[in-house]
């Protein structure tokens, strides 16, 4: 008995299925995980843990784990497995001669938020100060690219000024595009609590769809899909009409602003220009169930609330008119003052664990470099090149391509050779089919690093094994600027290895192949370091020590052995240790929240501005109008779709498609249909059903009920199974703002083909 409690322990990290950061310990018996449990002392959970979280574990010792390098070299033929020296040395070879037969832009790495901090950040060093190209790009820029945009043109700075503290504080909730309670499920309980403890607190839910998250609503606005922008301003007019706007709050931070140039505006031309968004006629061009008195209930409980707090996701950011619509979101928190004070906030949620610590922050988006630096200033560029002693210049002055550009690149034949991190954009690109062309060409050499077989190893030409989490060491940074750390708990299964490792390994190789000194000199300071940590905490020092300093998420503070003493991590900023032992920054820009604030101190406002923000310190309210969505139900595609997410699965199911409790619970999707609509259609509950849009067709069994509006219909987007993969039907037209394709809003018809 003593000998088996010897060798148990539990070993604390982070879960890894959402962009919530739930803090978890990993049982772990002789080397082998057993069980989950939440970290009751966890700011981010208290404890709690979803079924996804309860459940990845099993991934770990899974059957279908990868173990070996696996070789092709043509996409026909079979895969070899292959040793980690040769494998690196085609990586490499691949690489090099696409880079020098056609530059550094020819080449790309495409990334993931479900990547370390130190992962993205090493593969965007050697790409960037290595490879001469921007060309880094992540799946992040599917999901909230539209937020970062909301948050830089309203804000000025990217992320959200409060967090999860403010649930416990808030007396109403304005959840829009958003199914919190299956997507962020340990929110979503945060919330119930918060209403279940005072009756008060109002929720409200704006979305197309009934959820288990609208059941909870004191109003659900269930509106026809693309109308919130109406919706949102109509919201504003009522405010403004009946003067529940806070005067001081405007005058002392907020100004006005109009167009592509910013131009200045005024509170009257602000007032004019919503004033067109009567309650009336955004009711009508709303449709579904609002009414004029909804609007102005809600609009009124949102301002006179001692505190709102905005939730949104998918269904705001996934939009052509993406970044506008949070806009409009920002707009009524700013007008109303229902921002930097506890228990009111406009907080975008995340969907990946470290979409925002590793892509958002250390420079995994094409246009961002690490430390929030836009890739086109100069001065920015200098001091990313400065701090890895590389000459300056080496960093392009063009951002790279974002993804949509890049996977069409890939279809041209201009983009040679692409490495695909932890990510399946076979699957997860809207109009998947159109661009999976490109991915099967052999004129495009695909790596793909991963812990299993996914729909887009089918077109790689190198796979390579990796460490899952806890197998491996590293930072996540979560939704509400938080950092943890997990640490290796348990061995990789065979061959498998983290991913800085293999960054660093192939860097050396093109060194060589490239004959070039400052490829070698960015991973310079990592060589000869272990991989399960000296490596890790090489590149997160390097990272936060030399390239967060006097930036908003400045976490100089937030060692590897401050992130070990904390049950939750620390919230940026967090210059000193001092502050990241405190847990950091609970609200950015607020005196007395911010301890950055005292020291920090810009004027005698009550509130105090830290960080890149606009330079007129200022919040920005948008004159921003209902526009359409790219593509609107017509006589031959009558129907709109949009897709989502549900509680048992996550992204592409490559992890929770092989967990038998979760793939039981929902073994595969369906599409959700209104009875009004399946009355018409003589389409009955388990019919299959064939789902058309102009780009490709799913072939799904009916599920027949009240969610979806008339004229609306529903299909979860985690399904690999090629007839039920909904993103062949999806359209690939995105925001041009922030790049982000319209998942969300589609024109599709609708047929019966058999019964159950
Ligand atoms: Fe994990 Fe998200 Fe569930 Fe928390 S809510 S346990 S982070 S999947």
């Amino acid at each position: 008995m003593a000998r088996a409690a010897e060798d148990e322990a539990w070993h604390r990290g982070t879960c890894r299925l959402c962009g919530v950061g739930c803090r978890v310990e990993l049982g772990v018996k002789n080397g082998v995980p057993f069980a989950l449990r939440g970290v009751a002392d966890a700011r981010t959970n208290y404890g709690y843990l979803c079924m996804k979280g309860m459940h990845f574990w099993k991934c770990m010792g899974h059957k279908d784990r990868l173990t070996k390098p696996l070789y092709r070299e043509r996409k026909a033929d079979p895969f070899k497995e292959i040793s980690w020296d040769k494998a690196l040395d085609i990586a490499a070879e691949r690489f090099s001669s696409a880079v020098k037969a056609h530059g550094g832009n020819a080449v790309a790495y495409y990334g993931s938020g479900q990547c370390l901090t130190e992962e993205t950040y090493l593969f965007q060093k050697i790409m960037r100060g290595g490879l001469k190209t921007n060309n880094v790009e992540g799946n992040p820029r599917l999901c909230m690219a539209s937020a970062v945009g909301g948050y830089m043109t309203s804000f000025g700075a990217d992320e959200p000024i409060g967090g999860y503290a403010d649930l416990e504080k808030a007396h109403c909730f304005f959840i829009i595009g958003s199914n919190t309670a299956e997507a962020h499920p340990v929110l979503f309980r945060r919330i119930m609590r918060r209403k279940l403890d005072n009756p008060e607190v109002k929720v409200i839910n704006a979305d197309p769809r009934v959820s288990q998250t609208s059941r909870i609503a004191d109003k659900h606005l269930q509106f026809k899909p693309g109308t919130d922008l109406s919706l949102l301003n109509a919201m504003a007019k009522v405010i403004i009409d009946e003067k529940l706007h806070d005067q001081q709050f405007l005058g002392n931070y907020a100004v006005f602003k109009q167009g592509k140039e910013a131009k200045a505006a005024s509170f009257d031309e602000f007032a004019q220009f919503v004033a067109p968004y009567t309650p009336e006629a955004a009711a009508k061009t709303c449709g579904g169930t609002i009414t004029a008195d909804d609007i102005r209930q809600v609009a009124r409980w949102f301002a006179t609330s001692k505190g709102t707090v905005s939730l949104w996701c998918m269904g705001i950011n996934q939009r052509k008119q993406g970044v506008w619509a949070n806009n409009l979101i920002h707009n009524l928190h700013i007008l109303t003052g229902q921002l930097m004070k506890e228990g009111a906030d406009s907080l975008s949620l995340t969907g990946q664990p470290n979409a925002c610590g590793g892509v958002r922050e250390a420079g995994g988006l094409c246009h961002i470099l690490p430390g929030h630096r836009p890739v086109e200033k100069e001065k920015m560029r200098n001091q990313v090149e400065e701090a890895w002693g590389i000459p300056l210049g080496r960093i392009p002055a063009e951002p790279g391509l974002h993804t949509m550009d890049l996977f069409t690149a890939v279809n041209k034949g201009t983009v040679k050779a692409v490495w695909i991190n932890c990510t399946s954009p076979a699957q997860s690109l809207p109009n998947c089919d159109l661009y999976n062309k490109g991915l099967a060409s052999d004129d495009c050499f695909i790596v793909c690093t991963d812990i299993f077989k996914t729909r887009t190893t089918e077109y790689a030409n190198l796979i390579l094994p990796t460490a899952f989490h806890f197998e491996k060491t590293g930072v996540y940074g979560c939704t509400e600027r938080r950092s943890q750390l997990t640490r290796k708990a348990i061995k990789a299964p065979g061959e498998a290895k983290p991913e800085v490792w293999i960054a660093r390994e192939w860097a050396k190789r093109l060194a060589t192949k490239l004959n070039d000194p400052v490829i070698a000199q960015c991973v310079k300071p990592f060589d000869g370091l272990e991989e399960d940590f000296a490596l890790p905490q090489a590149i997160w020092d390097e990272y936060t020590q030399k390239l967060t300093k006097g930036r908003d998420n400045d976490l100089r503070g937030a060692s590897y052995a401050v992130l070990g003493r904390m049950a939750d991590g620390v919230q940026w900023p967090a210059p000193t240790e001092e502050f990241a032992l405190k847990g950091g920054t609970v609200k950015k820009f607020v005196k007395g929240l911010d301890p950055m604030a005292d020291s920090e101190s810009k004027n005698d406002l009550p509130y105090q501005f830290y960080g890149p923000a606009h330079e007129d310190r200022k919040l920005w309210i948008w004159l921003r109008p209902q526009a359409e969505p790219s593509e609107v139900p017509d006589a031959d595609y009558p129907f709109y779709l949009s897709t989502g997410r549900i509680i048992d699965h996550w992204h592409t199911m490559s992890m929770t498609g092989r967990i038998p409790e979760l793939l039981r619970a929902n073994p595969y999707a369906y599409v959700e249909i209104n009875p009004k609509d399946a009355a018409k259609l003589g389409i009955k509950p388990g019919d299959m059903v064939e789902v058309r849009s102009r780009r490709g067709v799913n072939l799904l069994p009916a599920k027949v009920y009240e969610g979806p509006i008339e004229g609306m219909v529903f299909v979860y987007w985690h399904d690999q199974e090629q007839t039920r993969m909904i993103n062949k039907v999806t359209k690939d037209d995105y925001d041009p703002a922030s790049k982000e394709p319209e998942f969300k809003i589609c024109a599709v018809q609708i047929q019966r083909v058999s019964g159950p």
